[in-house]
């Protein structure tokens, strides 16, 4: 119970700690793959979400629109709409009622010259000089109108916004004479005409915006960029194609993309109230938009791109992430997946905020294959349970060493005890029937001189016994202490055989009882410590004798089988069951082990027997039947050669 309690609470513990340790090792190494995780993290962002990249340099993706407020807060892009173009003036209406009532360009023609030559405002001058344009273009004077649009378009100064709406429109009638004419110069006005309605927004490479100066000053309403845009592309269209032409078409296409974003945006934030931070946010508009706001000069920009830009933007960020083990996703400041690989249903390992400075709000996440984080623990584990384990079994082989030698002890004690009382016992048979035999012989009770000589014989035989019983004890004695040394020789059957019955010859001799010896004839020799041999052939015929009652058949047999030589002793006793002959050998077992029992003996005789055959490496079986007899075999190896 004890050793029990010793090894199951130790085991508990241990067990107990394991877990713990195990536990603690997952919880270790699930930081220590934070923080290398984080760590890529920050030196991709540091590397691909730089300065550098996000400064939006010829080699980043344009802004796909934006919004410019002024030191006023004024939005100055886009251009929505002008208030008035052109400002409402008796003789411009006097002209105009000429042109269009009366159908009379030429007089018109010299009321507009006379505006373009007196008005107070450049806008009216110049919208007079078109007009003009327009009338020699009813008169069918298309060269003079054609040079003098031309004229009309250098002479007047693009600072005011409304002249450049009025330059607008003399670069579209012009655009449209040269067209009908087929003059030479057509391709230059067109390509002009895309620049002009372009101005302020395209640099040589690209469209990009950030980190650039805005140009208040060159910008047109949108609508009509929009317009001039879509004829530049109409006409060039049917243009023969070049390099140059195809890129500007591409480019038209993507300005009027921009306008049309712009204006949208410019719906939604009527003011600069968007100004958070530095970095990206997603915008607040029905389309998915992010958002940058940027301080130029005394301006302020607004530059949107969309989803699409984003993904790209991340493509080498999330490129860099993927020498980790772990599928990345990455989510904007108002918690939408935009970028990476989405892993549904499974929790992330890591949630960290973007690290970069240009993504206030944004996330990352990292899902983390189960098995490679398993495997990182699992050779820590293994190490642990193997030691557990380890711990464990020499704990149980210590117990069970411990156990045996426990129990080893508690056996000894309880032979030493039977021993004694066996001892006592056995001893004191034949010492009192000595006493009483000895005391009437001094007492001279005795009626003539054969009773007393019977008597004597009885005193020696009761002495015999009590040598032999002695004899017995020491040898067991002897053998407990592993002190007993054979001298095995080459020595002769035959002659242990007889050595033997002639020990016993006179005991058997005298009751009704019919001994027999038969010694083979050219035995060979043995290999035994020939008093050895035959104390165990005495055990044997003494518990033939023994345990046979009426008329005793004992026979003693000596003859060579199978490279041995073998004793058997047999007799018609009272034989054994099965399970007492398998026990008979061990020390202190007697079939029968009542005091009270008929034949005295110590129940050691048979144990003495097999510890002498086993040191000669020999074999002792017995058989036996209850009621029948026994026979014993002793089988003793022949010296070969
Ligand atoms: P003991 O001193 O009791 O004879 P042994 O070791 O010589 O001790 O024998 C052990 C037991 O084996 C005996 O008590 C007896 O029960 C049984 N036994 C031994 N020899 C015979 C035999 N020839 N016939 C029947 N039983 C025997």
């Amino acid at each position: 119970m004890l050793l029990a309690i010793a090894v199951i609470l130790p085991t508990v513990c241990l067990l107990w700690f394991m877990t713990q340790a195990v536990k603690n090792e997952r919880l270790a190494v699930r930081q220590k793959l934070i923080g290398i995780y984080k760590n890529r993290l920050e030196t991709s962002a540091r590397e691909k979400l730089s300065d550098d990249w996000i400064s939006l340099n010829t080699s980043t993706p344009s802004t796909d629109g934006f919004l410019v407020f002024d030191s006023n807060n004024e939005l100055s892009y886009p251009v929505v709409e002008l208030d008035e173009t052109v400002s409402s003036d008796d003789t411009f209406d006097l002209a105009s009622k000429l042109e269009y009532r009366e159908n009379d360009p030429n007089k018109a023609m010299a009321e507009y010259r006379r505006i373009a030559e007196n008005a107070d405002s450049n806008s009216l001058r110049i919208s007079a000089d078109i007009s003009r344009a327009r009338c020699l273009r009813k008169l069918n004077r298309i060269d003079e109108a054609i040079s003098h649009l031309r004229a009309v378009i250098s002479k007047y100064d693009d600072s005011d916004k409304y002249v450049r709406v009025h330059k607008c429109r003399a670069r579209l009638l012009l655009l449209e004479l040269c067209r009908q004419t087929n003059d030479d110069d057509f391709l230059k006005e067109l390509s002009d005409t895309f620049d002009y309605a372009a101005a302020g927004m395209a640099t040589d490479n690209d469209m990009v915006f950030l980190g650039r100066k805005s140009h208040t000053d060159k910008y047109i309403p949108s609508s009509l960029q929009i317009f001039m845009l879509n004829r530049f592309i109409d006409y060039a269209g049917d243009m023969k194609e070049t390099a140059s032409i195809t890129k500007k078409i591409k480019r038209a296409h993507r300005l009027i993309e921009i306008a049309d974003t712009s204006l949208m945006l410019s719906n939604r934030y009527t003011e600069p109230s968007f100004a958070v931070n530095k970095g990206i946010f997603r915008l607040d508009t029905t389309e998915q938009f992010y958002g940058k706001k940027a301080r130029m000069g005394g301006d302020l920009h607004l530059m949107a791109f969309k989803q699409e830009d984003m993904v790209n933007w991340f493509a080498g960020y999330l490129e860099d992430i993927k020498q980790l083990p772990a599928a990345c996703a990455i989510y904007d400041d108002k918690g939408r997946f935009i970028a990476g690989s989405q892993v549904a249903g499974r929790k992330p390992f890591i949630k960290a905020p973007l690290p970069s400075g240009y993504f206030p709000g944004w996330y990352v996440e990292l899902y983390i294959d189960g098995t490679a984080f398993e495997k990182a623990a699992r050779a820590q584990v293994t190490a642990y349970v193997f030691a557990a384990g380890l711990v464990i079994v020499l704990m149980l082989i210590l117990t069970g060493f411990g156990g045996s030698l426990i129990a080893r002890q508690a056996r000894l004690n309880k032979l030493k005890n039977d021993f004694i009382a066996t001892v006592t016992h056995e001893l004191k048979t034949p010492l009192s029937s000595m006493r009483v035999l000895v005391d009437t012989l001094l007492e001279g009770n005795y009626s003539d001189q054969q009773q007393a000589t019977e008597y004597l014989q009885l005193i020696s035989k009761e002495n015999l016994r009590l040598s032999r019983l002695i004899d017995n004890f020491l040898t067991f004695s002897r053998m407990e202490r592993n002190k007993q040394a054979f001298d095995i020789v080459k020595t002769d059957p035959s002659e242990i055989a007889k050595a033997a019955a002639d020990a016993v010859q006179t005991k058997f001799n005298r009751d009704n009882c019919q001994f027999s010896v038969k010694i083979d004839d050219n035995l060979p020799s043995a290999m035994a410590d020939k008093d050895a041999i035959v104390t165990v052939l005495v055990n044997l015929l003494d518990n033939a004798y023994k345990y046979s009652h009426g008329d005793k058949r004992i026979e003693l047999k000596v003859f060579s089988e199978n490279n041995a030589v073998c004793f058997s002793v047999a007799d018609n006793g009272i034989g054994m069951t099965g399970r007492q002959a398998k026990k008979i050998f061990d020390r202190f077992y007697q079939a029968d082990s009542s005091l009270s029992r008929q034949a005295e003996g110590t129940g050691l005789g048979l144990s003495i027997v097999k510890f002498i055959v086993e040191a000669h490496k020999g074999r002792i079986d017995v058989e036996s039947k209850p009621g029948k007899g026994s026979k014993f075999r002793l089988f003793l190896p022949v010296l070969r050669g």
